[in-house]
């Protein structure tokens, strides 16, 4: 028998992802037979919503509903408006654990900046609404996401691939969010999200894996199309903490400690 490792929580994937439809199962089994005890999974769109509780349902993951700014994005934009009612009655009766994966990117070409604020903040009401955390999405878009974050009131929750200044990062911690970490600063280019990833106090750092999607640097090179998988988390962390200059199982605790606060303020 292999001894027991650190364990770990992936604070943030998709496994609605249909990259995951051959081996959603396996990939889970394995994620456990790692040291992952427990995943957040974040369908992003309605459609995934009845996929997702089935995960919820088989495996027993965290789950979030929300509605991801990719699908309000351009002109486009598949998401309507009428599917935030959807979103709010399916919270109501499922009881997921946060909403997310909600959140602006004003990095896509063509991106509609209304529409996306729109979506977000009748998000963020219901969030405030249910006394759940969020899981955001942020991408050039600190600012606003903050302006908006100060205005509706949520409990905190958990800035998903956190990237911006370091005052941005303290603006987040103070609302009561924790700042997630993954794929990208295992790479040694990523000096900008390594350097955040020593200064932030250890009580607002969280791991995560972005599943499928930001593969680590043992996947590949940075921004390949390796499917990354919550499997890989352990590894991910351990580079983490080497950033951190953490022992593993320690900065495994503390991560773990952190996402129980928010979620379950334990
Ligand atoms: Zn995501």
């Amino acid at each position: 028998m292999a001894t027991i490792g650190p364990m770990w929580i992936d604070s943030h994937c998709h496994l609605d992802a249909p990259e995951f439809d051959v081996d959603r199962a396996e990939v889970v089994a394995r994620s456990r037979a790692n040291g992952v005890s427990a995943i957040i999974n974040l369908p992003g769109h309605i459609d995934h919503f009845a996929q997702a509780k089935a995960s919820r349902n088989a495996f027993g993951l965290i789950t979030g509903f929300g509605i991801h700014p990719m699908w309000v994005a351009g002109p486009g934009g598949e998401s309507k408006r009428e599917d935030i009612a959807t979103l709010r009655k399916w919270v109501e009766r499922e009881k997921p654990e946060l909403i997310g994966e909600i959140g602006l990117d004003f990095f896509i070409p063509n991106f509609n900046q209304s529409e996306q604020e729109w979506f977000y903040v009748e998000q963020l009401k219901i969030a405030r609404d249910f006394d759940l955390p969020v899981s955001l999405h942020v991408r050039r878009s600190q600012d606003v996401l903050l302006k908006h974050l100060r205005k509706i009131k949520v409990r905190g929750g958990f800035a998903h691939a956190f990237n911006g200044s370091a005052q941005q990062a303290a603006e987040f911690v103070k609302l009561g969010f924790c700042l997630g970490f993954g794929g990208t600063a295992t790479f040694p280019q990523a000096q900008q999200i390594r350097r955040l990833l020593r200064d932030v106090p250890i009580e607002s750092i969280v791991v995560e894996t972005d599943a499928p999607d930001i593969p680590p640097s043992f996947l590949g090179t940075m921004g390949s199309r390796a499917r990354n998988s919550p499997e890989h988390l352990p590894r991910i962390g351990a580079l983490l903490a080497e950033v951190r200059g953490m022992d593993v199982e320690a900065f495994a605790r503390a991560t773990t400690t952190n996402v129980n606060r928010v979620l379950f303020r334990g």
